[in-house]
């Protein structure tokens, strides 16, 4: 199928929201802020749900970082592990992702038409991953330069100022897969994943849960090749992939081919943390699986489903 023909239900569709969905740049990240946010994008993925089987999954950055923060303020109760933070941010980001959608359905006249269901999503890593060594993924808020200097954990610059840096391994397979295509099969629009799953090792037959952020675009990519996706969304606060970002060459591309794509992450162009890994998780999910990845601004979700907006990546 092309891009403009128009799909059947059958046709399933991962949207990755980023974390910036519900913070936008600039604000405090107010409850009241999050739920207002979460509108546009969400109000496009209720129209998209008659036309497409859907699977939600999110980023929970600057949210984790702000409960371990939390963590760290109070010494009454004793602290929780980041796999607990993890998990609570999949309930918390759930919660508002699930009630939202339901109110955009409720307004297109949908309500009762489309099931909702948010899962506890659990990711295997491999606990020899290198990225343990190596802490990489910023969460939390941003400070400046002096202070990031006093604090007691490692910082590292992003182009929104210094953040928290803690271990993000790789995704090795999503443990809640059966379940999850299950549920799209029965007609259940599913919101998984979140924040890249809750970090798991697996020892003979038990899981243990690790201190770690995994990344939600890597994750997604995972979750869209072991469920069998045909479209692969990741959105965020920019329109797509620049090339010279940053630099006064800068320009935004409508089309990426694999090959070209590996040969800009090889060459550094994107960095880790945030184009980086979505890159890549484009770059995978298209090579495996053969389908369409888009990365495009949560507020043109409709538009790179339909081939209009973003950078598409083809095989
Ligand atoms: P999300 O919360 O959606 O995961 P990130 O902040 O992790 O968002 O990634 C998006 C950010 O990547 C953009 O805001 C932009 O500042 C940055 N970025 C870095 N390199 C590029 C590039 N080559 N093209 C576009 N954006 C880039
Ligand atoms: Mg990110």
């Amino acid at each position: 199928m092309t891009a403009t023909e128009r799909p059947s239900r059958e046709e399933v569709l991962l949207v990755a929201l980023g974390g910036n969905a519900l913070i936008r740049k600039g604000q405090a990240g107010l409850i009241e802020e999050q739920f207002q946010n979460l509108r546009a994008p969400l109000g496009q993925v209720a129209r998209l749900s008659r036309e497409y089987r859907i699977i939600v999954t999110h980023g929970n950055g600057p949210q984790v970082g702000n409960l371990l923060l939390q963590q760290e303020c109070c010494d009454a109760v004793p602290r929780l592990p980041l796999e607990i933070l993890v998990a609570q941010t999949q309930g918390q980001i759930g919660y508002m992702i699930e009630s939202t959608l339901d109110n955009e359905l409720m307004a297109l006249g949908l309500d009762g038409q489309q099931l909702l269901v948010t899962l506890l999503s659990y990711v295997v890593v491999d606990h020899q991953d290198p990225a343990f060594l190596n802490p990489s993924k910023p969460i939390g808020p941003v400070f400046p330069e002096e202070v990031a200097k006093r604090l007691p954990y490692p910082t590292v610059w992003t182009p929104k100022g210094f953040r928290r840096v803690v271990a993000s391994p790789r995704p090795l397979t999503i443990v809640e897969k059966k379940e999850i295509k299950k549920l799209i099969e029965a007609g259940f629009l599913v919101i998984a994943c979140g924040g890249g799953g809750i970090p798991v090792i697996k020892e003979s037959r038990a899981f243990h849960g690790v201190d770690a952020v995994i990344d939600k675009d890597l994750a997604s990519a995972k979750l869209a090749e072991e469920v069998g996706v045909d479209v692969f969304v990741i959105a965020t606060d920019v329109e797509g992939v620049a090339i010279g970002y940053g630099t006064e060459k800068e320009h935004y591309v409508g089309m990426l081919q694999i090959d070209e794509a590996r040969r800009y992450l090889k060459a550094g162009e994107f960095p880790a943390g945030s184009m980086g890994p979505k890159v890549e998780a484009a770059v995978l999910f298209v090579e495996r699986c053969g389908k369409r990845a888009v990365i495009a601004s949560i507020d043109a979700i409709e538009a790179a489903v339909k081939g209009k907006a973003g950078t598409q990546f083809v095989p």
